[in-house]
C-alpha cells in the first residue's frame, strides 16, 4: 500500500456497513467506489454486511470512513482480502461442533488416510480419542497419484465415518473432491478438507465455499503462500467464514522424504492472515520415524494444531501405511504436545468423555486439562483476580473458552466467597510458581473454605513483557508498576535500569490498567502482554524474566456438593491421578514418617512436600502434599481415611487430573 498523506493506492479494501443503512446510502457509497476505478461486491464477513473493493483506484479512505451508514474502513495492499489480517487483525477461531480451532488452543485431528471398513474406522476412532485427538478424519474419496491405488469406499465409508465420529463425540473432516459430491457429502461431514491437489480447483472451493459450513484447505505442494491464501479467499467470499489452513509439506528437490514441510509458513501465514494453520506432518514427511518430530516442531513454530494420520494396524493399510503412526506412537506425541504447550503459550484443547453411560453426552464449552474441572455453568461466570489481561485470565481462557462469561475481583477471597456464594461457578486461583514457590494465601484460604474444592489445574507460562503508553519509549521510562513477584522475576532486567522507581500494585494488569488511565509516558508495567492489549497499550520489551523457565499452576475450584467434590462434565481425559492434600502431624517422634509410610506402601508417589509453619502456633507445622492417585475409589478413599488417622488435621483440598 503506498501512502500519500491521507490518499492510498490500494489493491483490496472492505468496507464495513453499519446494519441500519438505507439502500439510498449504500448506492451512493457504491458510486462512490466505483467512480475511482474499484469493481466491487457485496458480501457478509462473519457479522458483518461489506462491500468488498479491488483494483488499483486511489482513494480517501478519511472521506470514505465518513460517507453516511459507513462504520469502518480495512484497505489490505494484499490480492487477498477477507483472508489477510490487515483486514482483521485478531485470530478467527473456527467452531466445528464442540470443537474451536485457533487462539490460544491446540487442537489434534487424528485417523486413517482412509476409510477402509467399519470396524477399521470404529476401532482407530476410539483410540485416536483416548489420545486425547478432539477431531476424526479418514478419506472416503481418496484422489490418488495412481488410478489402479485404493479410491475411498466413497458414501459407504463416510457413513461409517460418521457412525465413529457420533460414537465418539468426535467431529469429522474428510476430503470433497468434486462439486457435486460436496452437496451429497454436506449433512454427513462436520467439515470439508480440501487436498492438496484440489487447492486451486476453483469450481469446487466456490461450490465448498457456499455450502457454509467449516473448511480445512490443504496447502498445493507447488503453491506459493499467497496462491494458498487467494484460495482461502475464495472459499470466504463464497460464503464460509470458517476456513483453516494445512500445511501439509511442498514439492522441493529434496527426495528424501516424502515433501518438505515448510516450518516458516506458519510464522509467515499467521502473520499475512488471521486465519488458524494447522499441519499435517503425515503427508509433509512421509516416513513414520519422523512424523513426531515434525510435529512438535510445527507446534513449535506457532500451528493451531495437527492433523496426523493414525492406523492400529499400518502395516495392513490401504493408504499411507509407511507413514501412519501406530496409536501407541499417537499417544506419544499426545503427551509430548502437551509438554511443549505452555513453552509456547497454548493449551492442549482435549474434549471430555460424554459424561453418563453411552453416547451423545453433554459436551463441555471448553478446553482445559483436569478431569474433574467444571463447565461454566449456565451463564455463571467463572471468578478470578485483578483486570482483564490478568495472567489469571489466561489460565481461565484456556480452560473455560474465551467466551466464557467471567466475574473480576479485587482479592483472591473474593474468589472464594464468590464461588462458594453461587455467584460463580467455578474459579482460577494461582497456587504455586515454579520459581517463588507457594501463594501461601490461597492455601490458606482453601482451610477456610472446606465446602470449596480443587477440581483442576493449568500450568501457565509466565512471559513478562515491559508495557506502557503508545508515546513512551524505553528512555522516558522512570517508574515501574507490577506486582511484587513480576519485579522479583524480572531482576537482572531491572538492575540494568537502577534509575527506575519500583511501585507495587496489587496484581500485574491493576499496574497496566492504571498506565491506560493515567496516560503517562513516564510509567512503564510488568504484566502479560495480552493484558498491553486488552488496555491498548504498547510492548516495549518481550520475554523481560530473569528465568524462561517460569511457570504458575493454576487451581480450579468449585463447590463441593455433599461431601465430595462435584464432577461436572469433566476437561480431559482419564479419571483423577492427582490429589493434593494438607495436614499436621502430632508433635512426637515418627509421626511424618507414619504417613509418609501409609503412602509409599500404598505406591502413592509425592510430586510435592512442603511445610511451612501454621499462624498463631509457633514452631508447628502444616504439610502441603501432592500425590498420585494409583488406587481409585474406595481404595484410594481407605487410604485417605488411614491418613487421617495418623494427622492432627488432615484436608483433602481435591482430586483432579493432573497436568505434565
Ligand atoms: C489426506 O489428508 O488424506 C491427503 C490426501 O492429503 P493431501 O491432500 O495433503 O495430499
Ligand atoms: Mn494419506
Amino acid at each position: 500500500m503506498i501512502i500519500l498523506r491521507e490518499i492510498y493506492i490500494i489493491i483490496s479494501m472492505i468496507v464495513v456497513l453499519s446494519g441500519d443503512i438505507s439502500s439510498h446510502d449504500k448506492e451512493m457509497v457504491c458510486i462512490y467506489l466505483r467512480d475511482r476505478g474499484f469493481s466491487i461486491r457485496e458480501q457478509n464477513f462473519g457479522e458483518d454486511a461489506i462491500i468488498g473493493a479491488s483494483g488499483k483506484g486511489v482513494v480517501d479512505i478519511r472521506e470514505l470512513g465518513l460517507l453516511p451508514g459507513v462504520e469502518r474502513v480495512a484497505a489490505t495492499s494484499k490480492p487477498y482480502e477477507l483472508a489477510s489480517r490487515e483486514t482483521k487483525s485478531e485470530d478467527t477461531i473456527v467452531t466445528v461442533g464442540p470443537v474451536k480451532i485457533g487462539g490460544s488452543r491446540i487442537s489434534v485431528i487424528a485417523g486413517p488416510c482412509a476409510v477402509e471398513s467399519k470396524e477399521q474406522i470404529m476401532e482407530t476412532a476410539a483410540r485416536v480419542r483416548e489420545s486425547g485427538a478432539v477431531m476424526l478424519r479418514g478419506g472416503a474419496y481418496k484422489p490418488r497419484t495412481s488410478p489402479y491405488a485404493f479410491q475411498g469406499l466413497g458414501m459407504q465409508g463416510l457413513e461409517y465415518m460418521k457412525a465413529a465420529g457420533e460414537a465418539n463425540n468426535m467431529p469429522i473432516v474428510t476430503e470433497v473432491v468434486s462439486p457435486e459430491l460436496a452437496v451429497q457429502m454436506r449433512d454427513l461431514t462436520d467439515m470439508f478438507q480440501i487436498g492438496a491437489r484440489n487447492m486451486q480447483n476453483f469450481e469446487l472451493l466456490k461450490k465448498v465455499g457456499s455450502l457454509g459450513k467449516p473448511v480445512l484447505l490443504k496447502r498445493g505442494p507447488s503453491a506459493t503462500m499467497e496462491e494458498w491464501l487467494l484460495s482461502a479467499e475464495y472459499l470466504l467470499a463464497s460464503g464460509t467464514h470458517d476456513v483453516v489452513l494445512c500445511e501439509r509439506g511442498i514439492r522441493t528437490f529434496e527426495t528424501y522424504t516424502r515433501n518438505t514441510l515448510d516450518i516458516s509458513a506458519i510464522p509467515v501465514v499467521k502473520g499475512l492472515s488471521h486465519l488458524p494453520v494447522l499441519v499435517d506432518p503425515s503427508h509433509a514427511v512421509g516416513i513414520r520415524a519422523k512424523v513426531s518430530p515434525a510435529a512438535l516442531a510445527a507446534i513449535a513454530a506457532g500451528a493451531d494444531g495437527l492433523t496426523v494420520e493414525v492406523h492400529p494396524r499400518p502395516d495392513d493399510a490401504l493408504s499411507d501405511g509407511p507413514q501412519s503412526l501406530y496409536p501407541e506412537q499417537f499417544e506419544k506425541l499426545m503427551r509430548d504436545i502437551e509438554a511443549l504447550a505452555p513453552v509456547v503459550g497454548k493449551e492442549l484443547l482435549r474434549i471430555p468423555r460424554p459424561s453418563g453411560a453411552g453416547k451423545g453426552g453433554a459436551l463441555p464449552r471448553a478446553a482445559g486439562s483436569g478431569s474433574s474441572a467444571p463447565e461454566a455453568g449456565g451463564d455463571l461466570p467463572v471468578a478470578y483476580c485483578g483486570e482483564s489481561g490478568a495472567y489469571a485470565e489466561q489460565a481461565l481462557n484456556r480452560v473455560f473458552g474465551e467466551d466464557a462469561p467471567r466475574l473480576q475481583t479485587d482479592s483472591f477471597k473474593g474468589i472464594f466467597d464468590a464461588v462458594l456464594g453461587g455467584s460463580a461457578s467455578a474459579g482460577v486461583v494461582p497456587v504455586e510458581n515454579s520459581l517463588t514457590g507457594s501463594v501461601h494465601e490461597n492455601y490458606d484460604l482453601f482451610l477456610r473454605y472446606p465446602d470449596i474444592a480443587l477440581v483442576g489445574e493449568l500450568k501457565l507460562r509466565i512471559v513478562h513483557c515491559l508495557i506502557a503508553h503508545e508515546r513512551a519509549d524505553i528512555d522516558s521510562i522512570r517508574i515501574v508498576r507490577s506486582h511484587p513477584q513480576g519485579f522479583a522475576q524480572c531482576r537482572e532486567f531491572l538492575d540494568k535500569h537502577p534509575e527506575w522507581a519500583l511501585e507495587p500494585c496489587t496484581t500485574t494488569a491493576t499496574a497496566v490498567a492504571s498506565i491506560a488511565r493515567e496516560g503517562a509516558i513516564r510509567v512503564a508495567a510488568i504484566a502479560a502482554e495480552a493484558a498491553a492489549k486488552a488496555h491498548g497499550l504498547k510492548v516495549l520489551r518481550e520475554g523481560i524474566e530473569t528465568n524462561p523457565l517460569n511457570y504458575t499452576r493454576f487451581a480450579i475450584i468449585s463447590r463441593r456438593g455433599g461431601d465430595t467434590a462435584p464432577v461436572p462434565p469433566g476437561l480431559g481425559s482419564g479419571p483423577p491421578n492427582k490429589a493434593s492434600l494438607v495436614f499436621s502431624v502430632p508433635d512426637e517422634p515418627g509421626s511424618l514418617f507414619a504417613c509418609l509410610k501409609i503412602m509409599s506402601e500404598r505406591g502413592i508417589n509425592l510430586s510435592k512436600l512442603e511445610s511451612r509453619p501454621i499462624q498463631g502456633k509457633p514452631w508447628e507445622y502444616l504439610f502441603y502434599a501432592d500425590v498420585s492417585i494409583p488406587l481409585t475409589g474406595e481404595l484410594f478413599d481407605g487410604v485417605m481415611d488411614e491418613l487421617k488417622g495418623s494427622t492432627v488435621d488432615f484436608y483433602h483440598l481435591g482430586s483432579y487430573r493432573a497436568m505434565l
